[in-house]
């Protein structure tokens, strides 16, 4: 008997496969994949500029877009398993707070994109992960790792701080809390109806490498603009 996940081209190796090409070419120009800030050079930064370019970067950056989509998948199954997008969350508020006492620190833009193909590579392999895969263990472990994950990419988000007012700090903050538990959850969403629909392993594996694809060719971005 041949299920849909056998054949060679099912609708969801055409929709990843489709996704990835589309993701390629619209961050295929270095500028266009760092570039992502958010009204840059604007003077009048309040409140809802700062819950704006909150609400905005998760998603006009390709990195961190890429690693939250990630986390909201490898967590299905898990028990608690909000724990992993929490903890992301949550540490990347932290990493802005790092970024305005300690600014200027470098290298941070490739830690970014490596965490992006880690993750995704563990995505890849998540049904591999047979017995360990579905318990809490597995989950604090994966919490721990996209807490130090949500560091850099929030010492990433600081980076894009516009003005120094207290209220469009914090309102950047609560747009990216808000924008980062919003993708997670919906991506988490996906996944479980994909994973329902098509083969787990398959879900995982077609996913995991669409993910760590963007990493690597973020980390090329970075390599290739010194
Ligand atoms: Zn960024």
């Amino acid at each position: 008997m041949t299920t849909p996940s056998h054949r060679l081209f099912s609708p969801l190796k055409m929709g990843l496969g489709l996704g990835m090409i589309l993701t390629m070419l619209g961050y295929l120009w270095p500028r266009q994949a760092l570039a992502h800030h958010f009204m840059d050079g604007s003077s009048q930064v309040g409140f809802v500029t700062g819950l704006l370019s909150g609400l905005a970067h998760p998603v006009i950056g390709i990195d961190h877009l890429a690693f939250i989509v990630a986390i909201g998948c490898i967590s299905l199954n898990l028990p608690r398993f909000w724990l992993v997008s929490a903890s992301f969350v949550a540490a990347s508020t932290l990493g802005v707070l790092i970024y305005l006492w300690f600014p200027g620190q470098s290298g941070y833009e490739t830690a970014i994109a490596l965490s992006v193909i880690l993750v995704g590579t563990l995505l890849a392999l998540r049904s591999g992960w047979s017995g360990a895969s579905q318990t809490l263990a597995t989950g604090i472990g994966l919490s721990l790792l996209a807490g130090l994950a949500g560091i850099l990419h929030g010492y990433g988000y600081g980076e894009a701080i516009i003005g120094t007012q207290t209220s469009a700090i914090l309102a950047y903050l609560l747009g990216l809390a808000i924008i980062q538990t919003m993708i997670a959850w919906g991506s988490h969403a996906l996944g479980r109806s994909l994973c329902r629909q098509f083969s787990t392993t398959q879900s995982f594996r077609y996913g995991g490498i669409s993910i760590a694809a963007v990493g690597l060719l973020v980390l090329v971005s970075h390599l290739s603009m010194g």
